[in-house]
């Protein structure tokens, strides 16, 4: 099944908040595991807790990760998360090291989202605005739920509080405290290529007016979500993807941090409708062919 072009081991695919594999069959991964299918790689997009910490994800990832070894028979896994994916990809890793060839965060918020501290400040817990919000993110995670038909495992618990602390920089930081690998030592820096055995990828885009709204984008609401969510930005403000600043999605090899596309353009959202020119699934394909190259 496997071409040379192929990884050996098996990629997992894991996604961000509101993550989901197959709405009525609508994928979270558009058209991006049917191509690394294609490619003859083994992929498995899997499901976490829409809403919740990192680390209550990572440990349900870590259930995921032995399901596939053991369903595969293979030695280690290869993780690509998209947003809070990366970061609950890198607590497994962390974890178990041993089980992991790769690690590759997509448009991850590795040194937090300034789109949550946004949040946090016009929204302080407590206040009406708060458990309004709370309880619209909560609606829309049970509505997802009851339409996810790619899951087949126990219901998933949520935790809208603990998912926000997982996200703002405060947060972050101090989870980047206890999980440390990969990431730079400078803002805007690169990580380590490996750490404990295991690579370290990311890339990332941002919006770039000229490009990333036309295209499209022009008919894609998430695209005009993200150019409002991006105004919120302070630190990396003009430099962002709506909910993810460039800078701080470095972690381990950066493979590029400039390309034209939202958070949501890069996992090929929605329907594939992107900027002018992205192509977001070829990142995914050539990475594949990277991790294949590198004999992993
Ligand atoms: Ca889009």
């Amino acid at each position: 099944m496997s071409t040379s072009d192929a990884p050996r081991y098996p990629l997992i695919l894991v996604p961000g908040l509101l993550g989901f594999i197959s709405l009525l069959g609508y994928p979270y991964w558009y058209g991006i595991v049917s191509a690394l299918r294609q490619l003859g790689a083994n992929v498995f997009p899997v499901l976490v807790s829409s809403v919740h910490s990192t680390e209550v994800r990572g440990e349900q990832l870590l259930l995921r990760i032995a399901e596939v070894l053991q369903q595969t028979g293979a030695e280690k896994v290869h993780l690509i998360g998209h947003s809070q994916g990366a970061l609950t990809a890198r607590y497994a890793a962390a974890l178990k090291p041993e089980w992991v060839a790769s690690i590759t965060s997509v448009a991850g918020p590795n040194h937090g989202s300034e789109l949550a501290d946004f949040l946090k400040r016009k929204a302080p817990h407590g206040s009406l605005r708060h458990r309004l919000l709370s309880a619209l993110l909560r609606a829309v995670a049970r509505v997802m739920a009851w339409l996810e038909r790619g899951y087949k495992g126990p219901p998933l618990p949520m935790n809208v509080d603990a998912a926000q602390q997982s996200l703002t920089l405060e947060g972050v930081a101090a989870f980047n405290v206890q999980y440390p690998q990969g990431l730079p030592d400078t803002w805007g820096g690169e990580g380590a290529a490996e750490v404990n055995g295991v690579r370290y990828y990311s890339w990332s885009g941002t919006i770039q007016p000229s490009i990333t709204n036309k295209g499209g984008n022009r008919f894609d609401g998430p695209n005009v979500a993200c150019r409002l969510f991006a105004r919120t930005f302070q630190r990396e403000s003009g430099q962002c993807d709506g909910m993810v600043g460039r800078y701080s999605s470095h972690l381990g090899t950066v493979i590029g941090d400039q390309y034209p596309m939202d958070h949501f353009d890069i996992i090929n959202q929605t329907f594939g409708l992107v900027g002018k020119g992205a192509e977001p699934v070829k990142l995914f394909i050539q990475h594949a062919q990277r991790l294949a190259a590198e004999g992993l």
